[in-house]
């Protein structure tokens, strides 16, 4: 029997023991045990907080280029360290190892990005009406932040939460998603070779109904930074009212990709396929239903349904070259199925895919493509986290524009278009977060991710992603 892995939780400077009690986890693609991690009891996770608080003050009292420079040596480790770091997001999240690579490397340059607003963190001083008043306003940080991950991009998100929280003096603690906990683990090895102080980045790791649940519910939480889906950021509402818990939510997405009939088709099924197929579907922001043009419906239906049909799969270790790995689990395995039989008894048609993968072992499901859809049916309306796409026919971007915004979700959209002026009119009236004109996803580190409706409060990255980590302070000075 080979030996398995058993992390520890990472408290105030110092790995924490032997766990009592574990969480295995495995491999996606064979089922292999992969390691066990800290199922944590609560009083473990009291204790992250304890020390995330007792270390804020010093180190917000830093300046802010010494906190940039502790981000910026985690980035070299990180960059020393890419390959392996890449082969642990792939074994246990199924993910093909190029894309975990720009995981990897996307991380690194997030943490040095972050580090440049060091010098650029700005308060403002406001004209008063009284004589001899200023009125200054400060930013100051808000004090501990709860960082709770989701499984899709766990590497990623960790720098997310935990470099905009440092830069701007608040501390940290962390909790993975119990599916995909070993890369947290690794990131947090190479945190503790530096010299970063005890107790600014702590993480615990458990189930989100334990775990994330004391977590959020917990008074010595400042701000609690949580990507995942509504259902769970409904819940962490809940539990922070208690404390009236200041709250930053990233949530799901249903992203609608219009077409048109004067679009670069090539173009548009090329992004719309890579989109749909990066990480096997489980991206919040990939797109995830299509509205095409009439004029131009059968032509994009056939040269996608093509594209998906030629997209390849498998273990993502033992065949590098696919496009995409598993799917995370046998629930979304199962999820993904059973939206699919929905669509196809509520009327849509499979032009490829359509079943389960069978491969012998992992959670595979065939690329999928669902025509004649309508705004009615499941599958246009919930979070697919899967390789599949439905399709449906619309008759002008006017049609296109009421159907996308009659979602619960608000997070990202797309058009297709070489009019500049019907690009423009998009923009102005898909009431997303985002909007991408002749491209999909991803988003850049110094844009504004964020999502309204359903999709969640406040936002990521560039400057206002880094003002969430803060509150304003206003002083009123006579003299
Ligand atoms: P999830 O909501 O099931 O779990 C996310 C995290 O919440 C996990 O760490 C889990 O343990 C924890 N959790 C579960 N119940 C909890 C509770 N009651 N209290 C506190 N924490 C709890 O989500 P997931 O399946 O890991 O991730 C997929 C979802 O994340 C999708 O909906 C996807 O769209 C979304 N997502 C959004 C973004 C974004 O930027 N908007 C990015 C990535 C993923």
């Amino acid at each position: 029997m080979t030996d398995v892995c058993i992390y520890q939780n990472y408290i105030n400077g110092e790995f924490s023991g032997l766990p009592k009690n574990t969480i295995d986890v495995h491999n996606p693609a064979t089922g292999a045990l992969l390691s066990r991690v800290p199922e944590s009891e609560t009083g473990e996770v009291e204790r992250a907080i304890a020390a995330a608080r007792s270390a804020q003050r010093a180190w917000a009292a830093k300046p802010a280029v010494e906190r940039g420079a502790h981000l910026r040596k985690i980035a070299s480790k990180i960059r020393e360290n890419a390959d392996s770091l890449a082969r642990v997001i792939t074994l246990e999240q199924g993910k093909v190892l190029s894309l975990a690579r720009v995981e990897v490397d996307f991380t690194a340059d997030y943490l040095d990005y972050m580090a440049e607003w060091a010098r650029r963190i700005e308060g403002e001083i406001i004209t008063s009406d009284r004589p001899g008043e200023n009125i200054f306003l400060f930013r100051k940080p808000i004090g501990v932040v709860a960082g709770i991950l989701p499984w899709n991009f766990p590497f990623f998100l960790i720098a997310r939460k935990m470099a905009p929280a440092l830069i701007t003096g608040n501390t940290i603690v962390i909790k993975p998603s119990e599916e995909t906990p070993n890369n947290c683990f690794e990131f947090t090895k190479l945190v503790a070779e530096t010299d970063l102080p005890a107790g600014v980045f702590n993480v615990v790791c458990g189930s989100g109904f334990n775990v994330g649940q004391t977590l959020t519910s917990n008074a010595g939480v400042d701000l609690i930074s949580f990507t995942g889906s509504v259902e769970t950021g409904s819940r962490i509402m809940a539990a922070a009212a208690t404390n009236i818990t200041k709250l930053n939510l990233e949530l799901g997405g249903k992203a609608p990709a219009i077409v048109l009939a004067d679009a670069d088709l090539d173009l548009a099924v090329n992004a719309i396929k890579n989109s749909r197929v990066i990480n096997s579907g489980q991206v919040c922001n990939c797109a995830e239903r299509v509205y095409v043009q009439a004029a131009v419906a059968d032509e994009f239906i056939d040269k996608i349904t093509r594209a998906m049909s030629m997209t390849t799969y498998g273990d993502p270790i033992a065949r590098p070259d696919v496009d995409m790995g598993p799917l995370v689990n046998r629930v979304g395995l199962d999820k993904v199925a059973a939206m699919v039989d929905t669509a196809i008894a509520q009327g849509g048609s499979v032009t490829t895919g359509g079943k389960i993968a069978d491969l012998g072992q992992g959670f595979h499901y065939q690329p999928t493509v669902i025509a004649g859809c309508r705004s009615d049916m499941e599958i246009m309306r919930k979070e697919v986290f899967g390789a599949v796409l439905p399709i449906q026919v619309v008759s002008d971007l006017d049609e296109a524009i009421a159907c996308a915004n009659a979602s619960d979700y608000g997070l990202t959209s797309s058009v297709y278009t070489k009019d500049l002026s019907q690009a423009m009119k998009a923009v102005a009236q898909l009431d997303f977060g985002e909007t991408y004109v002749n491209r999909e996803n991803f988003e850049a580190m110094q844009g504004f991710h964020a999502g309204v409706r359903k999709s969640g409060i406040g936002g990521a990255d560039g400057k206002h992603g880094l003002y969430e980590y803060t509150h304003t302070h206003v002083a009123y000075i006579q003299t």
